[in-house]
C-alpha cells in the first residue's frame, strides 16, 4: 500500500467504492460530473438507509451497544463516511474502548434495499468500513454482515486480504480518473436496465461519446 498522507480534497467517501465497483462510467456520471439521478430503486435505499442512520444513535442491549449512522475514516487510505450500523458485543478479549468503558469486538453492518448481487460491490463497501474502523480501534474485524431489505435477512461476510487489495487497487483508479477529470467509455452490463443513470449514461448511443458532449449538441439543437 502507498504510504502518503492525503488532503482534504483528496478523501474519497466510502459509498463511492460501491458505485466504483458496480460501474466505473456510472461512478464517474455521479461523482466527477454530478449526473446522480434518483430512480425508485434509489429512493428505497435511502429510505432504507434513513431507518438505519437516525444520526449517531446509542441503544444498549444485552451484552451489545448498537451505534447507528458513526462517523469513521482511514487515514492511511484517505477515506471518510459513514457505518449504517457498528455493533460492538462485550468480549473479554477484545478491544479497549474508552467512550463505552470496556472492551467489545467490532462488528459493522450495512443496509441494502435489494437482494444479495452477483458483484463483490457490496461487500467491498462493507470491508472498507471495517478497514476504517480497525484502523480507528486499531483492532481486526473479521467479519461483518449485510442486511437486505428484499430478503428481510441479513447475510455474514467473512472479511478476507485479496479485498482488501482489490480496494486498494480500486482507489488507485478512482483518484487516477479523477487526477484525469475522465469519465470511463460505456461498457454495458447486466445492471445497466435497473441503474439509475442509464437517461444520461445513454448507452445506446456510440460508446466513445461523452455525455457532456452529448448534452451540449441537444442544447445546441
Ligand atoms: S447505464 Fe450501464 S454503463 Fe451506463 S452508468 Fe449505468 S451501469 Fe454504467
Amino acid at each position: 500500500m502507498e504510504n502518503r498522507t492525503y488532503s482534504e480534497e483528496e478523501y474519497l467517501q466510502i459509498a463511492e467504492i460501491q458505485h466504483f465497483a458496480f460501474c466505473p462510467r456510472q461512478w464517474a456520471l455521479d461523482y466527477l460530473e454530478g449526473q446522480w439521478q434518483e430512480n425508485v430503486l434509489t429512493i428505497e435505499g435511502h429510505a432504507l438507509h434513513d431507518k438505519a442512520h437516525d444520526p449517531m444513535s446509542r441503544e444498549k442491549r444485552k451484552g451489545k451497544i448498537i451505534v447507528r449512522g458513526m462517523r469513521v475514516f482511514s487515514a492511511s487510505l484517505g477515506i471518510s463516511g459513514d457505518c449504517d450500523i457498528v455493533e460492538l458485543h462485550e468480549k473479554k478479549d477484545g478491544v479497549f474502548i474508552p467512550a463505552f468503558n470496556g472492551t467489545y469486538e467490532v462488528i459493522p453492518i450495512e443496509y441494502k434495499r435489494g437482494r444479495p448481487k452477483e458483484g463483490e460491490e457490496d461487500v467491498l463497501q462493507l470491508k472498507l468500513q471495517a478497514l476504517c474502523l480497525e484502523e480507528m480501534f486499531c483492532t481486526t474485524i473479521p467479519y461483518g454482515y449485510i442486511y437486505y431489505g428484499e430478503t428481510r435477512r441479513r447475510q455474514e461476510t467473512v472479511f478476507s486480504e485479496q479485498q482488501r487489495e482489490t480496494i486498494i487497487e480500486l482507489l488507485k483508479q478512482m483518484r487516477q480518473y479523477i487526477q484525469r477529470g475522465y469519465t470511463p467509455k460505456v461498457r454495458r452490463r447486466k445492471g445497466c436496465r435497473k441503474c439509475s443513470l442509464q437517461d444520461v449514461c445513454i448507452p445506446k448511443l456510440k460508446p466513445d461519446t461523452s455525455v457532456q458532449a452529448y448534452l451540449e449538441k441537444r442544447l445546441v439543437e
